[in-house]
């Protein structure tokens, strides 16, 4: 829906179906409403995943990473399966992940604070809703809490009932992880699909605050930032920390109303602004943009993806990032933030555990164009494989110092 009168500040009313009224971007069309309906009444009365107290203890991390004394290492895939939903990979996936952040640990001498892109990452946004493949169009895959990968009319029609297997198989990774390892894991994905989010929302007897109880974190995406959005709108009203993507188009000026939108009493451990302009950016405008929100009087950790402005197809017709790219924003932006007497408190990457064939390059094992096809599996963005994501944390240990 269309909502031109709307502005900003004059909008104290929220409520848990207030991001109704304002632009709808990226959800599917459900053709079955009953059934929609049905699902999001059982979503309404299902069992919490994670705890307010863990959700504060994350919030009282992100506060101490606004004053540089942990560093958050935001880590997992594109987007997870449900195919991937099984013990032994959540295992994997949560090693692969704690034994990065023990290396970083070591190297920069600081807590680092694990939250993984886990336990709920199954929506995508997408840049065209509809996909052609020989003349025949269908609605583009959003991931399988929406729809199926394969390309045919069943598989790419908005299933409602995708909603519960995606709740239970977060359910069940969160439970997982916790009998898995000791450390503190927190999980997040991208607040995207609102019916989702709104509907493992609720609000607490005693703190009178709303909570989204699927994830500790939840972050808003490139695409569902603008002030008018009902994301934006959503977003304002739990209490969860907040992560923002911020790509090389934001307007100063925008993000400095969405903050105040956002968190409106300026709370330390609310916001993590999350850069991804992409190595081939101009410093100079990530520059500013540093130095003028810095001096906003806003409270808000800087955090940097190195993954999502470098991607691109190769000749050969895949999508991919360059190792040499990703290494390259995330020294820089690390390096801007000192010259102007700033610091990165974090770093968001897409990677896995296995030995995939999706990014080029490397530091110790060097991946060419030709490579790619040899074990290319994610259907969404490419990862960092084992050995690229060792490399990286490696390099950045090194190099952040020069
Ligand atoms: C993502 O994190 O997978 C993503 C789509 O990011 P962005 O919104 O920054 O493009
Ligand atoms: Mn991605």
């Amino acid at each position: 829906m269309k909502s031109d009168k709307i502005k900003p500040y004059l909008f104290e009313n929220w409520h848990i179906k207030s991001w109704k009224d304002f632009d709808l971007l990226q959800q599917p069309n459900y053709l079955n409403s009953s059934l929609l309906l049905e699902t999001l009444s059982t979503l309404r009365c299902a069992n919490k995943i994670v705890t307010e107290n863990e959700i504060n203890q994350l919030k009282y991390f992100f506060s101490e990473a606004e004053k540089g004394n942990i560093f958050i290492l935001q880590a997992g895939d594109c987007a997870e399966t449900f195919e991937s939903c099984s013990f032994e990979d959540v295992k994997l996936r949560v090693e692969h992940i704690l034994s990065l952040a023990k290396k970083l640990e070591e190297a920069i001498e600081k807590k680092v604070i694990v939250v993984g892109r886990i336990a709920g990452q199954y929506a995508k946004p997408r840049s065209e809703p509809f996909e052609t493949l020989n003349h025949f169009s269908l609605p583009a895959f959003r991931g399988d809490i929406i729809n199926g990968i394969e390309f045919n009319e069943i598989q790419r029609q908005p299933d409602p009932l995708r909603l519960l297997k995606a709740y239970e198989n977060s359910k069940k990774t969160y439970d997982w992880i916790k009998e898995i390892t000791n450390h503190i894991f927190f999980i997040s994905h991208e607040a995207l699909l609102l019916d989702y989010e709104s509907n493992l929302t609720h609000k607490t007897t005693y703190s009178d605050q709303w909570i989204n109880f699927s994830a500790h974190t939840l972050w808003l995406g490139e695409r569902t930032r603008d002030l008018k959005s009902a994301h934006v709108e959503y977003l304002r009203g739990i209490s969860n920390p907040i992560g923002i993507k911020l790509g090389p188009n934001a307007n100063y000026h925008e993000i400095i109303s969405l903050l105040k939108l956002l968190n409106p009493q300026n709370i330390s451990g609310k916001i993590n602004l999350i850069t991804r302009f992409g190595n081939k950016n101009n410093n100079l405008n990530l520059e500013n943009m540093i130095h003028f929100l810095n001096h906003s009087g806003l409270c808000f950790s800087w955090s940097c993806d190195p993954m999502h402005g470098n991607s691109y197809k190769t000749n050969n017709g895949f999508k991919t990032r360059n190792f040499d790219d990703i290494i390259s924003e995330l020294i820089e932006t690390h390096k801007i933030h000192n010259k102007l007497g700033s610091f990165l408190s974090g770093i968001h990457l897409e990677l896995t555990y296995k030995n995939v064939t999706e990014c080029i390059g490397g530091y110790k094992n060097k991946l060419n164009e030709y490579n790619l096809s040899e074990n290319f599996q994610s259907f969404c963005d490419p990862r960092l494989n084992k050995q690229q994501s060792l490399d990286l944390i490696e390099l950045f240990s090194l190099k952040r110092n020069l």
